[in-house]
Order: structure tokens, then C-alpha cells, then sequence
């Protein structure tokens, strides 16, 4: 007998600034998802970036969110079995997952000093990915050195020329070769911080997530979780990713530009029914 999980999906924004309507749109998307499979919506805050995420910042995400009319059933304000649901609060299951990758030999510690450590806390969105790292210090022994020593930071060592594919709900089937199109990335920094990827693909997988639904430009940060579930041992969800909304000059919405926030486009009178109607 083949039982189905019942679905289970997220929203899971970083409090680094206002939402905006991208945001929106792409979470109003796992709404109806969640509400067409008669399932269950969590949401979980990815503040793990201590110094862009603002307490201001996660009062205003849940406001906003709640404004344009997103519910959900788990989430940091009304808790849940899968509680905390603030991902600065779950670094047990983090450093667990680092300790199994550790000791079957997936990841390796790296002394390079390179800028995408600095960005890894937080999602790579359009024009924000990590270049392809050369591989310098794949041949480091991992048993000598341990997470806490903090002497390095931590990368995956991909599958050289491997293809890494799965069929996406929205897009359709999507293929990239590890080491050409991604390369080995960060999971852990020295500062003893998990990265984006490994806290948001053990997180998935801790709350029983089936499908996550989120925008095309995390295409190639599912490719690589991908490889993380498989090294863990854990169920990777299905994927649906959105397109982007753009401005009116062909520009990614970004959370810099206060024009098109929620809170701008609340103050100015828009109604989410009306901002709606632009999807
Ligand atoms: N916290 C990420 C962001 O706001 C979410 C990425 C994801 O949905 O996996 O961009």
C-alpha cells in the first residue's frame, strides 16, 4: 500500500527588509496551492543573517503578510508541532546535519577568503549567485579539523559532471551539471553559522514540507539542495518555481526599492484585492 503525504507548504521570507510585491505574488501562488491540495501552509523566517534581519523588520513581515490576506496554520506567532519556526532558534538540527555531512566526507573545510562567504547566509536571488569556486582546498583532510576550531568554512564537494535534474510543477524539467553550472558551496562559516542552503533544505525536510514553492531565481540553490538531501538521507519536496515580477523598465522588484513594498503600496491606498488583480 502507497500512502500519499498530505501536502505541506511554506512561505519562508527573510525579515532583511519590507516584503514587496514579488514577494507577494509568489507566496499568494503558495496559498493556492496549499488551498487547492486542501493541505497545510507554515511559515518560517529565515533570519539567520543577524545583521541585515531586524526585529522591526519580522513585525512588519507578519503584518504585511497577514494585510494581503496570506494565512497560515505554523508559524512564529501562533507556533505548531514543528516550533521554533525562526530559524536563528533551530541551530541543533544545523549542527546535526553538519556532523553527518562531516562524517561521511561531503564537505570539506576551506581557508579561502572569497566574497561569497560573506553573502551565504541569505538566498542567492537574480545576479546574487556564488561564482564557481575552484576547488583550492578540496584535498583537505576533514577528520583533522572540527566546526568548532573556526578555522574555516565549509563547502560541499560536488559531484563534478553529474546532472542534477527534477521536474518542476511550474517550469517544467530542469537539468544543471555540477561543477559547470554550480560549484562546490558553502554550508558552514566559520563564525559557526550554517549557509542558506544547508539550513533551509534541513529546515524543509524537519517540517515535513512536500512542495516549495518560490521564485525562478532559486532555480540553481535547489540543485544544490538536491545534493544535500541526498548526502543527509532526507526526502527532497517538489518544486514549483515562480517567474519574476518586474518593474515597468524589466527590473527584478527588489527590497531596496520602497516604491513597490507592501507597506508603500498599503499607505498609498492599494487594496490587496487590486494588487491581486495584477498577477
Ligand atoms: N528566505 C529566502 C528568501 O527570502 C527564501 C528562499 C526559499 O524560499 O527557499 O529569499
Amino acid at each position: 500500500m502507497t500512502t500519499t503525504r498530505s501536502y505541506r507548504g511554506r512561505l519562508a521570507p527573510s525579515p532583511t527588509g519590507f516584503l514587496h510585491l514579488g514577494h507577494a505574488r509568489t507566496f499568494w501562488i503558495a496559498q493556492q496551492r496549499a488551498e487547492a491540495a486542501g493541505g497545510a501552509l507554515i511559515l518560517r523566517s529565515e533570519d539567520l543573517d543577524a545583521a541585515r534581519c531586524g526585529a522591526d523588520f519580522s513585525a512588519a513581515m507578519i503584518e504585511d503578510l497577514r494585510w494581503f490576506g496570506l494565512r497560515w496554520s505554523e508559524g512564529p506567532d501562533v507556533g505548531g508541532p514543528h516550533a521554533p519556526y525562526v530559524q536563528s532558534a533551530r541551530m541543533a538540527g544545523y549542527v546535526a546535519a553538519f556532523e553527518n555531512l562531516r562524517a561521511s566526507g561531503s564537505i570539506y573545510p576551506c581557508i579561502c577568503s572569497r566574497q561569497d562567504v560573506l553573502r551565504a547566509l541569505t538566498a542567492p536571488h537574480a545576479g546574487e549567485d556564488e561564482p564557481i569556486y575552484p576547488g583550492t582546498c578540496r584535498g583537505r583532510e576533514n577528520g583533522k579539523w572540527q566546526m568548532a576550531d573556526g578555522k574555516g568554512n565549509w563547502r560541499f564537494r560536488v559531484p563534478d559532471g553529474e546532472t542534477i535534474s527534477f521536474t518542476d510543477s511550474a517550469l517544467g524539467g530542469h537539468a544543471e551539471i555540477a561543477g559547470r553550472d554550480f560549484g562546490d558551496f558553502l554550508v558552514w562559516r566559520k563564525d559557526g553559522l550554517p549557509s542558506y542552503q544547508l539550513a533551509c533544505a534541513v529546515d524543509d525536510a524537519a517540517m515535513g514540507i512536500t512542495e516549495v514553492v518560490r521564485g525562478a531565481d532559486l532555480l540553481t540553490s535547489t540543485c544544490r539542495q538536491l545534493l544535500l538531501y541526498r548526502a543527509l538521507g532526507l526526502d527532497a519536496p517538489a518544486f514549483h518555481h515562480c517567474t519574476l515580477m518586474t518593474d515597468v523598465n524589466g527590473i527584478r522588484l527588489a527590497k531596496r526599492d520602497d516604491a513597490t513594498s507592501l507597506r508603500s503600496l498599503r499607505a498609498s491606498g492599494a487594496t490587496p484585492e487590486e494588487l491581486r488583480a495584477q498577477f
